[in-house]
């Protein structure tokens, strides 16, 4: 670009954002917008003011289109299979959703089933699938148990999904918005933006990096609303997070949140919040899940065996566990109160 271009670029951009070095914007450009069951963010550095907001605009028509697709209900990819499943134990579904449904339940068997993407029926007997009911009720417990089964009840064999007992149903709460977090980057890296990072409601994966400095993120802290620890972003990292804070209830003082254990049928009990850093977004998805189902004792055991290294656990007690990949990544915040940390080998 010639400096006079140059020139009269930034001075259209200056009009909008203020700070410029050069023709690049010294600050990212941030924007936001709802999809995915939750408010994206998106920051964008190094690219012009047109460029980006083009992308974001098609971020956000791809991220709609996704969601309407994914959903457990309705008239998109995913409801329309769930509602063959429940009418005819069998549904034929497209190249796309069959590729997902096939890597969800390859990490299913990586995690011994504690990731387990059969579970929508129970997910809405507990009211916390995409129809969410305002008053909850803690589920009978014969209809739970008639729910229990385990994933090799769903069968995939080209493009034909089959269940194999009544009550399947898929539900990719837990997996879709890393699949989701994947594509975002590929679109925006095709629509020409050198650094950006993607965040879905404290999932997030971003690439390049904020001009000099690396993309820094914050782990929320699970019990209030300030930050728990900082990350600075590796290249092509995601950071993904399952908490108990995210959807719940409580009666009589008992908190039932939307993490459930296959086995039990129940909200996993011991586990607040489980964070995970892993350059494929879908895989940390799906994982976050995992571990925060197996609990403080077991929770090294599935991360090794689904090649997680990154890991920060925070058990029902507020203590916390780390991997020492992990310890070496995360800074925590200055508060005041003493934090109980332990590091752990896989
Ligand atoms: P996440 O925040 O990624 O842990 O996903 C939680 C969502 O995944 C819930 O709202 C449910 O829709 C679904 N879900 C709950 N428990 C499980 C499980 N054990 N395996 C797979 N999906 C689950
Ligand atoms: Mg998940």
């Amino acid at each position: 670009m010639s400096p006079q271009t140059c020139y009269l670029r930034t001075l259209a951009i200056i009009a909008v954002v203020g700070t410029f070095a050069g023709c690049e914007l010294r600050e990212p450009q941030r924007f936001q917008f709802p999809a995915m069951g939750t408010l994206v963010s998106v920051s964008i550095y190094g690219a012009p003011e047109e460029t980006a907001s083009a992308a974001v605009r098609e971020l956000e028509s791809l991220l709609t289109e996704l969601e309407h697709e994914w959903r457990s209900t309705g008239d998109g990819a995913l409801g329309r299979a769930n509602t063959a499943l429940a009418e005819q134990a069998r549904a034929t579904i497209d190249d796309d959703l069959s590729l997902l449904i096939e890597d969800a339940m390859a990490l299913s068997e990586q995690s011994g089933g504690l990731f387990d993407p059969s579970l929508g029926e129970l997910i809405r007997l507990w009211g916390f699938d995409d129809s969410a009911v305002d008053d909850h009720v803690v589920p009978d417990e014969t209809a739970i148990g008639n729910l229990l089964g385990d994933t090799s009840s769903l069968s995939l064999e080209e493009n034909v999904l089959i269940a194999t007992r009544s009550g399947v149903r898929i539900d990719l709460g837990a997996y879709a918005k890393g699949v989701a977090l994947k594509r975002a980057v590929e679109l925006l890296k095709a629509a020409g933006i050198p650094n950006a990072i993607v965040n879905m409601g404290g999932d997030l994966k971003g690439y390049g990096r904020a001009g000099d400095r690396p993309w820094r993120v914050g782990v929320r802290h699970p019990r209030d609303s300030g930050v728990l620890a900082g990350i600075e972003l590796g290249n092509e990292e995601s950071v993904v997070t399952s908490g108990d804070y995210e959807r719940y209830f409580e009666l009589d003082g008992k908190r039932y949140h939307h993490i459930l254990d296959p086995r039990s049928g129940y909200p996993a009990a011991d586990t607040i919040s489980v964070t995970v850093i892993h350059e494929d977004a879908a895989r940390a998805d799906a994982a976050a899940t995992a571990l925060f189902v197996a609990g403080p004792e077991s929770w090294p055991e599935v991360a090794d065996a689904l090649g997680i290294t990154h890991v920060l656990f925070v058990g029902v007690d507020g203590t916390i566990q780390m991997t020492t990949p992990m310890s070496e990544r995360v800074a925590f915040e200055e508060t005041g109160e003493a934090l109980d940390i332990k590091v752990r080998e896989l």
